[in-house]
């Protein structure tokens, strides 16, 4: 099987070529090239070229081919569907912000979380994204729009801490000052609350911000629309969530998706500020999003703005997001996993 060479390392790629009886030098011009997003070794003029084949015979360039862009007329947020090498189909999606372009990430084909508001898992889990196929949805993203990115959230299809091992290459990968440079300050990675990835994760230090999505205040309803709590409990996220801060003593987001009639009561919002005490975090929230298989509706916008407000007055940091390419189907929870082109956003014109 040939190697996946735009998720090696520098130092992996030194040891490979040096198996190849090549300078160290060599090393470094390559990985400019994979981390610059060339999708052939014959796009790379300064190497020479039996190396070149040599390289095309052992290795794989891996990309990702854009199938659609669809761009909203409401906010310029563009959505991509690329096509990975094995005919499987992913989303990732571009917002344009004050402080630059930020892009947010799928990190599986599918998700086997089964949250019950998301249209993601609605399938499981079909494989997982190789750290190479979460850069090229940056560089593809970088060279169609002819801009630099500077954030990125790992918040699209899949969870990321059950794809361990490729994520954490991937944020090593994408901060490498040779390569995107995209300081880990600017990297979210939301989780729904894999505990022990989120353990696992504090012992590499990142300064990522860690997104957490809760949407409850207590298991009760946790438990009613997100299995991944009956593994581990608010309780045990929570726990975590503190060691992780004292690891990173970086500030938590917690993703709150306010679902009519499930946990957006005035209650709700008290045990929920009682729950977060004594970590430093902010809460983010997210009036739900319409996924047709289930019938979530959000809240009415006084009932959001209430509810912003009690966190507020109960001393927590809260904001509700604004909603972008929302015409586009690329908001929070609305990427799925497609089978076929004509799957494509049916519901769009
Ligand atoms: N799997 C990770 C990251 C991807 S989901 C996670 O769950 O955190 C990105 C965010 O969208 C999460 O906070 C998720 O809970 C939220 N989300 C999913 N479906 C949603 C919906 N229908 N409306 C609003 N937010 C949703
Ligand atoms: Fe997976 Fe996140 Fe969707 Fe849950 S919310 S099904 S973890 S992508």
């Amino acid at each position: 099987m040939k190697t996946d060479i735009r998720s090696m390392s520098q130092n992996e790629l030194t040891e490979l070529l040096s198996e190849l009886n090549q300078p160290k030098f060599r090393a470094a011009q390559i990985f400019k090239w994979l981390q610059s997003g060339v999708e052939t070794f014959d796009q790379m003029t300064n190497i020479p070229k039996p190396l070149r084949e040599v390289l095309a015979e052992k290795c794989y360039i891996a990309n990702v081919e854009i199938v659609k862009r669809l761009e909203s007329k409401i906010d310029g947020t563009v959505k991509y569907v690329y096509k990975l090498f094995d005919g499987e189909y992913i989303e990732s999606v571009l917002m344009k912000y004050e402080h630059g372009y930020t892009v947010c990430i799928s990190t599986q084909v599918g998700c086997r979380m089964g949250c019950s508001f998301c249209a993601s898992g609605l399938e499981g889990l079909f494989r997982n994204l190789t750290a190479s196929e979460m850069l090229a949805q940056i560089m593809k993203a970088q060279i169609d729009n002819n801009i630099r990115v500077s954030n990125v959230v790992m918040m699209g299809m899949g969870e990321p801490l059950d794809n361990f091992d490729n994520s954490v290459k991937f944020l090593q990968l994408v901060s490498d000052q040779d390569g995107l440079n995209i300081g880990l300050r600017h990297i979210s990675l939301s989780t729904s609350g894999v505990v022990s990835g989120i353990e696992k994760l504090k012992e590499y230090g990142f300064p990522i911000t860690l997104s957490i999505s809760l949407h409850a205040p207590n298991d009760n309803i946790r438990n009613s629309i997100m299995r991944v709590n009956k593994k581990w409990n608010i309780d045990s996220l929570l726990k975590a969530c503190r060691d992780y801060q004292k690891v990173t003593t970086r500030r938590i987001s917690f993703e709150y998706a306010l679902i009519d009639g499930v946990n957006d009561t005035p209650e709700c919002a008290d045990e929920l500020a009682k729950r977060l005490k004594g970590i430093m975090c902010h809460v983010n929230l997210i009036p739900a999003n319409p996924v047709k298989e289930n019938n979530f509706k959000k809240p009415d916008k006084q009932k959001i703005i209430r509810f912003c407000d009690r966190l507020i007055k109960n001393g927590v940091n809260a904001t509700i997001r604004r909603t972008l390419g929302a015409d586009i189907d690329a908001s929070c929870g609305q990427l799925r996993r497609k089978v076929k082109e004509g799957d494509f956003c049916e519901d769009l014109q």
